[in-house]
């Protein structure tokens, strides 16, 4: 991140807090440019409660000392994002299978009896906005390009929720053999040079996400590119990106242009924060304020 980058910003009315407010955080560096508060303090006042949301920078090989911190300072909730997401995982008292699966917490929930519990809601967001759309991953056959962090909780997400088939396309093919060792079953790794075997996942896919950085703003020679040779899209094929910066991608308007249904990937950061929020508080915020919240934000 270079030091011009925008934060974000929401000024929220009829915002009061005092010395009773509960307080949650994201941890992460950086952290700087980081819509989480303007999506989370939107939520809570949604939910009509007494809580509110900052963003603490928190450098590599401090994760421990910021969980510490949360204890002693009571912190009600923690997100947590690059660089701490496996560390924490390690960290916490005990973790939610989905956290397990990915040795990755994104959300840290503190119990009654004060103790840690990690969870990942990346996976579970991501299969949310689809169900938004009127999308469920039941039965479906999916083409997942990119076989990161995010490609990783969506494959685990994809596989609790019953798809039938996962196609891992990406760069490099040993990234995608291990990602796939998330679901053995279900799951097979594709070459992304392999413009044949592309071309037949594609075929036999219904839906299409790309969980590739492809697309983001912050690279300016691949923020115009799509991450698929657009002729594989069909008209009935339902195209998710998951990069959200710009909100409107280079994949996404080509998708409209062949006439399928394109699904942003604002829609799944702002389910994977509601779902954080229901972690802590018990309660689902208004997701529709946030997602509005958070473009407006990226306007
Ligand atoms: P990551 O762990 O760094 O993985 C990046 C992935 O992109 C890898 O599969 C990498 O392939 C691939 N890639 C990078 N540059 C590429 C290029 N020029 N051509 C082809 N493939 C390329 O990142 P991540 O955490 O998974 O995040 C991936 C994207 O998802 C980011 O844009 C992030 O903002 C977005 N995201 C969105 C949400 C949401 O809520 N909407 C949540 C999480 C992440 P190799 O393995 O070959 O390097």
């Amino acid at each position: 991140m270079t030091s011009t980058q925008k934060s974000f910003e929401v000024s929220l009315s009829g915002l009061h807090i005092n010395s009773s407010t509960s307080i949650a955080a994201v941890i992460g560096d950086p952290v700087k440019h980081s819509l989480s508060p303007v999506i989370h303090n939107v939520g809570f006042k949604s939910l009509g409660i007494d809580w509110f949301y900052v963003a603490c920078e928190v450098q590599e090989g401090e994760a421990q000392s910021a969980l510490d911190a949360m204890k002693v300072l009571g912190f009600r909730g923690l997100s947590v994002t690059m660089p701490h997401k496996t560390a924490i995982a390690s960290l916490v008292d005990s973790v939610s299978p989905a956290a397990q699966a990915l040795h990755s917490v994104n959300t840290v929930e503190v119990t009654t009896n004060g103790s840690l519990v990690g969870h990942s809601t990346d996976g579970d967001g991501l299969v949310a906005s689809l169900k938004e759309q009127g999308v469920s991953v039941e039965g479906k056959s999916i083409l997942i390009l990119g076989a990161g962090g995010a490609a990783r909780s969506v494959i685990d997400a994809l596989q609790r929720h019953k798809c039938q088939q996962i196609f891992v396309a990406n760069r490099s093919l040993e990234h995608a053999q291990t990602a796939v060792a998330l679901a053995p079953s279900i799951a097979e790794a594709v070459s992304i040079v392999d413009t044949a075997a592309l071309a037949e996942a594609a075929a036999n896919s219904e839906i299409i996400i790309n969980a590739t950085s492809v697309g983001m703003t912050r690279s300016p020679t691949v923020a115009s590119a799509s991450p698929i040779p657009i002729d594989l899209i069909r008209s009935n094929h339902i195209v998710m990106d998951l990069v959200y910066h710009p909100v409107e991608t280079e994949l996404l308007r080509l998708t409209r242009s062949r006439g399928a249904l394109a699904i942003d990937g604002l829609g799944m950061l702002v389910h994977q924060a509601a779902l954080q929020q229901q972690i802590w508080t018990g309660l689902m915020p208004n997701v529709s304020d946030m997602y509005q919240a958070a473009l407006q934000a990226l306007a």
